[in-house]
């Protein structure tokens, strides 16, 4: 049995609990937050504290780090990489190559083995833009995302002064997918690719056209986009917008021998979207053990890991269902 552990519970911790219930070989040894664990609502699991974990070193295969990338994962995973082999779903694109030295380093050290970003973009998003870009060339790859949730465009439209709740949904353009996958060359803006749609939910007596061209304008969020903006209330929020859907589309559009036209398209769509990166951080964790197992310390991405060491089955078998 491979012995887990969940360092942060929040959503993506609810959801490693629940998908360690799947997988037959492993086992959950608890939770471990910073908050006080008796305040922490698990489905069954143990919680405890973070200083706990310290004392649990030969108890322990894999720690699974739930924590936000904004703040929590940045010293999280460095921090506990020094003393367990470790997994995280560190989503920043652009500042992977900083975390990966550091939770690198920190592998080498405690002579620990770390997967981090794992998860479905960065996760299994990048390994099939890998795939495609690497058997046809001659090519063009597109990322499209939706329809879902984007966590951080709905927190910035709660940041605004007079709006007490708020959802955004990222959308994708599916006529200039069904474009591409034509074969047709398009030059696409950012504006061509998604649309965004606004649930939000106002303080009485808020001017709600004045909020409206404040969120379309909104730089960096929304200035780029076509933007839809609907009013609604908290109720109907709760009711309707309160789940985690996501998804999207890999999709390579390329040629082989003059004209042959080749498209490889890689689709999630996903009611909930922790719950499902959450069971991708599982199976990377039982990779993360095998290769700690063969003594490869240090820090890996999903583009490093041999696809069979996800699987729970042997080599002979899955070679029998090749
Ligand atoms: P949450 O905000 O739900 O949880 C983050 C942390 O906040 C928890 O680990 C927990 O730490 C703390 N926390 C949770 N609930 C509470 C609460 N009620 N009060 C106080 N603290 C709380 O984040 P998610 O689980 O939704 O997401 C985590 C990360 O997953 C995201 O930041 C994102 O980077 C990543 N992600 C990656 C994806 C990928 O494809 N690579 C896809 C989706 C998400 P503690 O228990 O120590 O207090």
């Amino acid at each position: 049995m491979i012995k887990v552990a969940i360092i942060g519970y929040g959503n993506l911790g609810r959801g490693v609990e629940r998908s360690i219930k799947q997988n037959k070989d492993m086992e959950l040894i608890g939770v471990f937050t910073r908050r006080a664990p008796e305040t922490v609502q698990t489905e069954g699991a143990k919680a405890f504290t973070m200083d706990e974990l310290k004392g649990k070193k030969g108890a322990i295969d894999v720690c699974i780090l739930c924590g936000g990338s904004a703040t929590d994962l940045p010293t999280q995973t460095p921090e506990w990489t020094r003393l367990f082999n470790t997994i995280d779903s560190f989503d920043t694109h652009a500042k992977i190559p900083e975390h990966f030295a550091k939770v690198d380093q920190a592998a080498k050290e405690g002579q620990t083995t770390s997967i981090i970003s794992t998860g479905w973009d960065p996760g299994l998003f990048s390994l099939n833009r890998l795939y495609a870009q690497s058997i046809l060339p001659v090519g063009e790859t597109n990322t499209f995302w939706g329809k879902g949730v984007s966590q951080g465009h709905s927190d910035a439209l709660r940041r605004i002064e007079g709006v007490i709740d708020a959802v955004q949904y990222t959308i994708p353009n599916n006529e200039v997918i069904d474009k591409l996958k034509a074969g047709e060359k398009l030059e696409l803006t950012t504006r061509d690719k998604h649309f965004r749609e606004c649930f939000v939910v106002l303080e009485e007596g808020t001017n709600a056209e004045k909020i409206r061209a404040e969120i379309v304008s909104m730089p960096n969020y929304f200035a780029d986009y076509d933007t839809e903006v609907h009013f609604i209330t908290q109720a109907e929020l709760d009711k309707e917008h309160k789940a985690m859907p996501h998804g999207g589309t890999v999709l390579h559009t390329g040629t082989t021998h003059e004209n042959t036209k080749q498209v490889i398209e890689y689709n999630l769509q996903l009611e909930s979207n922790p719950e499902f990166t959450a069971s991708v951080l599982v199976a990377y964790a039982r990779a993360c053990v095998r290769l700690a197992e063969e003594k490869q310390y240090g820090a890996y991405t999903v583009l490093d890991i041999p696809p069979k060491y996800l699987s729970p089955k042997s080599d002979e078998a899955l070679r029998k269902e090749l």
